[in-house]
Formats: C-alpha cells, sequence, structure tokens
C-alpha cells in the first residue's frame, strides 16, 4: 500500500526488488514516465513526441524509448535512420536535432518493414537492454512509448523499470468504453502512480472560421477524467500539419505549445 517505488529505500520484503532491472552506472534518470493507451491508433506516440519535444524546448535532457516493439513508429516521426552505434558494453542513442536520444528496435533491425515476431522472454530481454545497455547518461525524463493494451511488455515494464508515473491517451470514441478503465486498473494493481488523462482527436478546427466541430462527439475528457479520479491533462486537436510533419521526419517542427498545459503536471 505504501509503495514508493525506490526499492533501495525501502526495508520491505514484497518481492518487487528482485524483479527489478538494475541501472548502469553511467545512467541517471530522474524521471520515467510511461505513456498507454488501451488500444492501438489513438495518439500514444503523438502524445509521446509532442510531450518530449515540448520538455526538450523547455531545456530539460529528455530520452525516449520506443517500448511500443512490434509497432515502433518514432524513429521515423523524427526522421532518424541512423545505425545505433555502441562499445562492447553500451549502445549509443541517436540524438534528435533538439537533443532528444531516441532507442527503438527499428534502428537494430536490418528492415523496418520486417515484423517483429517474437515472444515475451525475448522481448522481456530487449526492454532489459534497452535500460541496462543504452548509454542515456543523465536524463530529466525519460519517455516510454509503450505497446497498446495490457500485455507482457507492460507487465515486464511496470514490474522493472522504476515508472513514475503514466500517460493515459484515448479519444472521445474510445473513452465511453471501458478500455480506459482496464488501463487505470492495470497501474492501480501494479502500484504505478497516474498523472492524468489526454484525449486526442479530440475536435477539429475549421480552416476557415476557426470553429471547433467534433467528429467522434463532444469531449469526454471531464466526464471520464471524473469518473476514473484521474487529472484532466488536456485535449488535442485532429491536426493535419502534424501528420504531414510526421510523414517527413520533422515531427520537431511542430507547435507543440498546445500540450505544455500537461507538461506542467509533469514537472
Ligand atoms: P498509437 O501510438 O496510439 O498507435 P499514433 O500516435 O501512432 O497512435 O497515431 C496513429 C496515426 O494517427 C498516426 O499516423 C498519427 O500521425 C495520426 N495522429 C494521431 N494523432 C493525431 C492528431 N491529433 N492529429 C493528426 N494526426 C494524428
Amino acid at each position: 500500500m505504501s509503495c514508493n517505488h525506490d526499492c533501495k529505500s525501502c526495508s520491505s520484503k514484497c518481492g518487487k526488488q528482485d524483479l527489478m532491472f538494475e541501472n548502469s552506472e553511467p545512467n541517471k534518470i530522474k524521471k520515467i514516465i510511461a505513456v498507454v493507451s488501451g488500444k492501438g491508433g489513438v495518439g500514444k506516440s503523438t502524445v509521446t513526441s509532442m510531450l518530449a519535444i515540448e520538455m526538450a524546448k523547455k531545456g530539460y535532457k529528455v530520452g525516449i524509448l520506443d517500448a511500443d516493439i512490434t509497432g515502433p513508429s518514432i524513429p521515423k516521426a523524427f526522421g532518424i535512420t541512423a545505425d545505433v552505434a555502441g562499445d562492447d558494453k553500451m549502445m549509443y542513442p541517436p540524438t534528435s536535432k533538439l537533443g532528444i536520444k531516441i532507442m527503438s528496435i527499428n534502428l537494430l533491425i536490418d528492415d523496418p518493414r520486417k515484423p517483429v515476431l517474437w515472444r515475451g522472454p525475448v522481448l522481456g530481454n530487449i526492454l532489459k537492454q534497452f535500460y541496462q545497455n543504452v548509454l542515456w547518461e543523465d536524463l530529466d525524463y525519460l519517455f516510454l512509448d509503450m505497446p497498446p493494451g495490457t500485455g507482457d511488455v507492460q507487465l515486464t515494464v511496470f514490474q522493472s523499470y522504476p515508472v513514475d508515473g503514466v500517460v493515459i491517451v484515448s479519444t472521445p470514441q474510445d473513452l465511453v468504453s471501458m478500455i480506459v478503465g482496464k488501463a487505470v486498473n492495470m497501474c492501480k494493481q501494479m502500484d504505478i502512480p497516474i498523472y492524468g488523462l489526454v484525449e486526442n482527436m479530440s475536435y477539429i478546427e475549421c480552416p476557415g472560421c476557426g470553429e471547433k466541430l467534433y467528429p467522434f462527439g463532444l469531449s469526454k475528457l471531464e466526464e471520464i477524467a471524473n469518473e476514473y479520479e484521474l487529472e484532466p491533462l488536456c485535449a488535442l486537436p485532429i491536426d493535419p500539419t502534424f501528420n504531414e510533419l510526421v510523414d517527413m521526419g520533422a515531427v520537431e517542427n511542430y507547435d507543440t505549445s498546445i500540450i505544455s498545459n500537461a507538461v506542467e503536471k509533469l514537472l
């Protein structure tokens, strides 16, 4: 009940210590924030990218670990195709234009179009290496872009990474279902604090008159946040400019000030 996720200073014999990955000496990561969603395609990678970019613009040292191992999309959005260099112990994560350190399975496989068909234990090992054998060095924030749902990777990350908290992403359409509830309950069961809820694709702004239109129905951010006792972090519009920049590998050129209120609540 009183878990503070700092196993080093805790005398409880809960067994969690045994599952935690050990930190590597050169890595000092102050906060780890996981971005989750109940299902794919709702904008988890979008929100991860925006949060990381806005943090980097504020001057923080930021990393993104693309833990969406079977559907990685972060390197492409940031225009990173570089091979990962390394020595016998550590992999050196490529760095984006804003200085964000990025690690993803897509940077390690020969052909990023090939599917990753690996079972749980292999995924677990990859996650361990991404934590221990990547030279993150000093980071203020490491964002984890998690796979959708509540599977093996989520379990490993929540048991073995010292995650400080979670941001849940959904859309107005998904919010009406129990999908947010599943993500909330997973975090509760695993003693992981939740920073709050981001509603993506909440509305679209008419480029002519600026009127807000709600293609998936009116925002349900406040309602669902209340239902699950979550902080409503922000509502993001559907913005075709964002998509264009992702396709060009230039997501860092996007104006991320729209998410700055949410960023304030993660500091
Ligand atoms: P997930 O990580 O949840 O699978 P993504 O963030 O990859 O979802 O988003 C799925 C697709 O929708 C991507 O092509 C992304 O660029 C696009 N997308 C997501 N959110 C927005 C948005 N607010 N405006 C425009 N396009 C978006």
